[in-house]
């Protein structure tokens, strides 16, 4: 089997207006910077066909889903990640004032617990 599916720039794009409906109106709003925003949104459809869901782009899944349940995207990171850094832990998802640059862009430590590296 195919692990490794390209992955078309129509779907990237329909799971970008998908989730950019859904994700703004709770505050969330995706990178500006749209070719690293589009490029995570890969990865997250490349993990899905990988493991049957999107884990997070930039963590190393359990390929368990229930060990990897927490980093699931949006990942129960994000909200105190983005409370305190304006981003996730990825930079896909960033406040407002992040974006228009009025929060710092630093570097966003990873806040998941090392015991729940399932790997
Ligand atoms: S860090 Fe960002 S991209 Fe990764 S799972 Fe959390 S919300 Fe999604």
């Amino acid at each position: 089997m195919d692990n490794n599916k390209a992955v078309s720039r129509e779907e990237v794009e329909k799971l970008y207006n998908m989730l950019k409906k859904v994700q703004e109106a709770k505050g969330y709003f995706f990178n500006a910077h749209k070719e690293t925003t589009f490029d995570l949104l890969e990865g997250l459809i490349v993990n899905k066909q990988r493991y049957g869901y999107m884990c997070c782009p930039c963590r190393i899944a359990a390929e368990d889903r229930e060990k990897d349940k927490d980093i699931i995207c949006p990942c129960v990171y994000r909200a105190p990640d983005v409370e305190e850094y304006g981003s996730c832990y990825c930079n896909l998802y960033v406040s407002q004032e992040w974006n228009e640059e009025k929060t710092p862009h630093v570097y966003v430590p990873e806040r998941r617990p090392p015991e729940k590296f399932g790997i």
